[in-house]
């Protein structure tokens, strides 16, 4: 059973290189799926629970935007842009459902180092590219990511890889 403690840098970690090397072959398959096919996952640790009025949907949330934490501008770059769809995910259990009924072309994953090498291993049987993005402090509760990576992986397009 995985014990929770309190948040705790994520620096090197031993999935890291496992997940880079995976982030780099599925990049280019990446930045060939449109928007409007690709969705992406945030972890609900993420939320400031002081303040998040997110709707709990059981196994994940949907962020309504409150400003309570960087979910918030995530929320809004995915709408822009046209995404299909972010969840604020409880577990790798929903992920696979939502894989299953959504059935993206590309899936944007921001997780802690553990939760990222599972998914790829999880969807490696599916025609499913993946781009994860790693939390810069994970644990239980107010974890953190790095925003502008965030972002500059749900903009990539072929344009972007090829600049
Ligand atoms: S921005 Fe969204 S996920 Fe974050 S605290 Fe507010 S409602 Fe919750």
């Amino acid at each position: 059973m995985k014990v929770c403690e309190f948040p705790v840098k994520s620096k090197e970690h031993a999935d890291k290189p496992f997940t880079d090397k995976q982030n780099k072959l599925q990049a280019g398959k990446f930045a060939l799926v449109e928007f409007n096919k690709r969705i992406v996952f945030a972890p609900h640790c993420m939320r400031n629970v002081s303040m998040c009025c997110a709707i709990d949907k059981g196994g994940y949330y949907v962020c309504d935007q409150c400003g309570g934490c960087k979910i918030n501008a995530i929320s809004k770059l995915v709408k822009e842009l046209g995404y299909k769809a972010l969840y604020v995910v409880k577990g790798g259990r929903t992920i696979e459902k939502i894989v299953t009924e959504e059935n993206p072309e590309a899936i944007v994953g921001i997780a802690c180092f553990f939760e990222g090498d599972q998914a790829f291993k999880m969807l490696k049987d599916k025609k499913i590219v993946i781009q994860f993005v790693p939390l810069t402090k994970d644990g239980c509760t107010a974890t953190d990511t790095d925003l502008a990576q965030v972002e500059r992986v749900l903009k990539q397009t072929t344009k972007t890889v090829c600049e």
